[in-house]
């Protein structure tokens, strides 16, 4: 049996945690192997490790539990796969331990010997994880440290106290197993092994050959058979992969060419096990680290592979020396300020302490900044001969200088558990790389020049403080800004420390100020001065709603709230849907923007009691505690919950019940134990309300089609899953599901730069709505003016319309055809198509355009070209207009009606009070004050750039970007791509 089979929350991160806590279920296994022995002799449990992630860990409890006096004279076996490198060394350590125990009158150990049976799953996994993969890459390699483990085993000194059990089906290592026991003469102690249902013939006659032989066979009841489904998938793979001595032992005859081929095989291993290296993988090692600049090509910068205790060490060793400054100064003019007054800040482990205190901006400071802001000069860099890429990248490298510093102050000042604060710096990390390269896009700027927006103000939230505030500086610089970092209150510090690491980086403390303000009027001024160009928030709706109000004409670029659902249909893989649902709803105490709140589960599911009660127990065993604590999942909210998580986590509604009650913890109003409510109507409360927390509802649908309506019928789109193995389904759910981001078959959770761009429809977004770490992120900060008519062009399926838009406007005939034609172009190269940049292996990452169903145009700004370029943009893109004028000029009419679109001719006050949500996009130029402040009461987006001739920047107005990640993979086992 494996460790996870006898404790759900195997933690490497907490290493000496999870020792511990498996040793209780081991021991109770160890005396039921004794008390149920017969003969005097107990009867074998076998600790078998499926992933590598579980290998030392497998090895360490073994020695640790047989270490007790109690198992003393315990013969217990444990499974060691030569596919790992890693195994000889630790078949060395068990054999001097075993040795030992003998010499001191304990009971030897049992060895069993393997190959390996998980290459797929660990191919995939650190494909995904972007490490090393953890077995060797060959058979060849496998094949030869076999032999090698082999050897070492059937030494007669080794043998003594290590019984060797050798499972394998390949005929040559039998035989070769056999031959060598009989030289060292160990017959005793070495024996075959081999698994029922795999190739019964084989095993029937090396029985008679060997005198005896270890036959196993899975046994799983019946109500339990589909947790058997891996196991049974992994011995087919062994049956069936090309290279596997099995594929081809049916066929086999001596003396014919699949014999000749393994005979060279084996033959080879043989020559090659002393030399095949028996060193890990798996090198990566924090401490040693310096941050490499990468090459020119980016790549998704690695998590921590916690699976290295050198690494568990150095993040220990961080956690202790972590800065906590008694107050956290403003940074204005290049200079530090501490103002008169402040705000403190806590730990949520510990909300009762002020952890530090920040120094508050007045309206002078703010005048100060938004002064300096504005009079930075853009040429600097030029100046220091680096470029603004160049910048980016060395800040990448400072950041991952940074990390350990980074992951402890966000563990004590956003209560982030380790591992979660890790992926935060990966992000920041990958931002910069992937900012540095975005104005490089092939083609890009075709005619067109593009202007800075100026001062940029950044307001990022407090639960990603990290990599949200870092994307968000580095995409505005990117683009020439100048920025101020507004910190969210919650976590000043982790802004404070990004901010530094950014000025070590070289970024001018100019073009980068640190401006903590009270959310009063002075926070207001700094974002609705006119000297700035733009402000990136990320944050709940209301806030952009609140900001909008302030200033309607205001450039926003906000990433909102969401209210994301998985739906969980019948054709769902239970164990895994419940898997990915667990880690998506209660990752960071639920606190993600894309945390799942709430399951739609298919009724055949749902009514199923034990679909339910796996469910309730997969939560309730998560860990509950402080981040400081490595084997915490769980950890405290960032504040004592609000009037809405507080409903959420202990209210329940008409027709709903707890499946799981959540509890406050340890008296900290801070910290929950998640929590699951059924019976969640799809038109509740609960189900319309962002609850940012560690509760879950599961909402009962019919049938997949209702599933997929509930999930849809929402006012936010900002992500949403589906569990389902039907490939109807999927291709449904994908061409229908109204999300930004869009997950198949795996959690909702942890979007990485490039491969998921992340942002949400709907009120999900406010703004252009281009995805944070995507193609157009840094695109949109910028004023895009057109110098040139664009060249890269290709025929235009609206040739009849472009003539007809030629003879009404011969004066611009030059124009349209080329922008009709750049619009063709860069539909077909970029707007029409599925990208998939990242390529990971079991993982589709399909990054496309979708456009939107419906924009309204107001034509009175327009020049009569751009109205003929715009409705040229909307018939490539397939887009619905509705277009109003109140001049009702024939000109304006004739281009309106040849692109077969209604016009409507009312006033401009008419036009403004029937603005609302239905149609919330409104492409307009130089719309009136009046205009813009309708649009923004209603929630009606106003498209308001320049038209542009050029494709690749005028089309992103009619589109909306969408991520659709699938799993592409069972158990490892690749799935053919559509
Ligand atoms: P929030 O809206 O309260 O704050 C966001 C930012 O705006 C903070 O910097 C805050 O200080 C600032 N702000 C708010 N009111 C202000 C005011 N009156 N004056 C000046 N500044 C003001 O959001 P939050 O609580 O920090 O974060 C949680 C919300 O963020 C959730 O709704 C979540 O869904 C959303 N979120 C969305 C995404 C996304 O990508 N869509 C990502 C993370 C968080």
């Amino acid at each position: 049996m494996k460790i996870s089979s006898i404790f759900s929350q195997v933690s490497v991160l907490a290493y000496e945690d999870t020792l511990e806590r498996v040793k209780s279920p081991l021991r109770d296994l160890y005396r039921a192997a004794i008390e149920n022995g017969a003969g005097g002799q107990a009867k074998l449990v076998n600790l078998d490790m499926e992933e590598f992630r579980d290998l030392h860990l497998t090895c360490d409890v073994f020695k640790a539990v047989l270490e007790e006096p109690e198992f003393h004279h315990l013969e217990a076996g444990i499974v060691l796969q030569a596919y790992l490198p890693d195994s000889f060394a630790l078949q060395q350590d068990l054999t001097a331990w075993a040795r030992a125990r003998r010499k001191r009158g304990g009971a030897g150990i049992k060895l069993r010997l393997v190959k390996g049976a998980n290459l797929a799953m660990e191919k995939v996994e650190a494909a995904i994880e972007g490490w090393e993969q953890a077995p060797y890459e060959s058979k060849g390699q496998v094949d030869a440290n076999f032999k090698r483990m082999l050897h070492y085993g059937c030494e007669p000194l080794h043998a003594a106290a290590v019984r060797l059990g050798v499972g394998s089906h390949n005929i040559f290592d039998v035989a070769y197993a056999l031959l060598l026991r009989e030289r060292e003469g160990v017959r005793e102690q070495v024996e075959i092994e081999m698994l029922e249902g795999m190739a019964n013939h084989q095993a029937r006659v090396v029985e008679d050959m060997a005198g005896s032989l270890l036959f196993y066979a899975p046994v799983v009841r019946r109500e339990n058979f589909h947790s058997a489904i891996a196991y049974l998938m992994r011995r087919l793979d062994e049956n069936t992969a090309p290279e596997n001595f099995l594929h081809d032992l049916f066929g086999m005859r001596p003396g014919g060419p699949k014999w000749t081929e393994q005979c060279e095989r084996f033959l080879l291993a043989c020559g090659a096990k002393d030399a095949v290296s028996a060193v890990s993988a798996r090198q990566q090692d924090r401490g040693a680290e310096y941050g490499e600049i990468v090459g020119t090509r980016f790549g998704n910068e690695p998590d921590t592979d916690w699976t290295r205790e050198r690494n568990r060490e150095w993040a220990r060793a961080a956690l202790q020396v972590v800065r906590i400054p008694a107050v956290v100064a403003a940074q204005i003019g290049g200079r530090e300020r501490m103002t008169r007054e402040q705000t403190g800040s806590c730990d949520p482990a510990a909300p009762e302490e002020v952890l530090y205190r920040s120094a508050l901006a007045g309206m002078l400071e703010v005048e100060e900044a938004l002064e300096t802001a504005a009079e930075w000069d853009r040429a600097w860099m030029a100046g220091r001969g680096f470029t603004a890429r160049e910048l980016l990248v060395r800040t990448a490298t400072a950041l991952a200088r940074a990390r350990g510093d980074l992951i402890a102050t966000m563990v004590r000042d956003a209560g982030k558990a380790v591992a979660e604060a890790d992926s935060e710096v990966s992000e920041a990390i990958d931002f910069a790389n992937y900012y540095a390269q975005s104005l490089s896009q092939p083609g890009l700027c075709d005619g067109t020049e593009r202007l800075p927006l100026g001062v940029v103000v950044v307001a990022p939230p407090w639960n990603f403080p990290l990599a949200i505030a870092c994307g968000g500086i580095l995409a505005a610089l990117a683009a020439g800004n100048s920025v101020i970092l507004k910190p969210p209150p919650e976590t000043v510090l982790t802004a404070w420390r990004l901010a530094e690491t950014l000025w070590r980086a070289g970024v001018p403390k100019e073009a980068l100020q640190f401006v903590p303000v009270p959310e009063d009027e002075v926070g207001r001024r700094l974002l609705t001065d006119e000297r700035v160009g733009g402000v990136i928030l990320t944050g709940a709706y209301e806030t952009a709603q609140l900001f909008k109000s302030w200033k309607p004409s205001m450039r926003l670029f906000a990433e909102t709230s969401g209210k994301n659902a998985m739906l969980i249909t019948a054709a769902a893989d239970p164990d895994q849907a419940i898997k990915d649902l667990v880690k998506s709803a209660f990752g960071h105490a639920g606190q993600k923007c894309s945390a799942a709140s709430l399951a739609i589960v298919e009724a055949e599911i749902y009514d199923d009691e034990i679909f339910l009660r796996q469910l309730r127990d997969a939560a309730a065993s998560l860990r509950v505690g402080p981040a400081r604590e490595p084997a915490s999942v769980v950890t405290p909210v960032i504040r004592e919950p609000g009037a809405a998580l507080r409903r959420g986590l202990t209210g329940l509604d008409e027709g709903e019940e707890w499946l799981l009650e959540p509890a406050m913890v340890g008296g900290n109003p801070c910290l929950w134990s998640p929590g699951i409510k059924t019976g969640v109507r799809p038109e509740s409360w609960y189900r319309r309300t962002e609850c940012f927390g560690p509760v879950l509802g599961l909402v009962r649908a019919r049938d997949f089609e209702d599933g997929l309506r509930i999930q849809n019928d929402s006012q936010y789109g900002l992500t949403g899953g589906l569990q389902s193995l039907d490939a109807r389904e999927i291709r449904v759910w994908r061409e229908r599901v109204e999300v930004g981001n869009a997950y198949v078959n795996r959690p909702t959770t942890g979007a990485i730069v490039r491969r998921q761009p992340f942002g949400g429809w709907k009120k999900s977004a406010v703004g252009p709505g281009a995805k944070a770490g995507g193609p157009n992120y840094v695109l949109q900060l910028g004023t895009w003016r057109e110098r040139a008519l664009p060249r890269q062009i290709r025929e235009s399926p609206w040739s009849r319309l472009v003539e007809r838009y030629c003879a009404l406007l011969p004066d611009a005939a030059e124009r349209i055809r080329s922008a009709a034609g750049s619009y063709s172009y860069w539909w077909h190269r970029e707007f029409s198509v599925e990208h998939d940049p990242s390529r990971v292996l079991g993982e589709s990452n399909v990054y496309r355009y979708r456009p939107h169903p419906e924009i309204l145009v107001h034509c009175d700004g327009l020049r009569d070209q751009d109205l003929a370029l715009a409705m040229l943009a909307l018939k490539t893109c397939g887009v619905a207009a509705q277009c109003s004028s109140s001049r009702g000029r024939a000109s304006t009419m004739a281009l309106v009606q040849a692109a077969g679109f209604d016009l409507q001719i009312e006033s401009e006050k008419n036009l403004r009070a029937r603005l609302d949500d239905r149609i919330p996009l409104l492409r307009a130029v130089n719309p009136s004050g009046e205009l813009r402040q309708a649009a923004a009461a209603s929630g009606v987006e106003v498209l308001d750039r320049p038209v542009l001739a050029n494709g690749r920047i005028e089309l992103l107005h009619y589109v909306r970007e969408q991520a659709v990640t699938e799993t592409m993979h069972r158990y490892g086992n690749l799935i053919a791509r559509p």
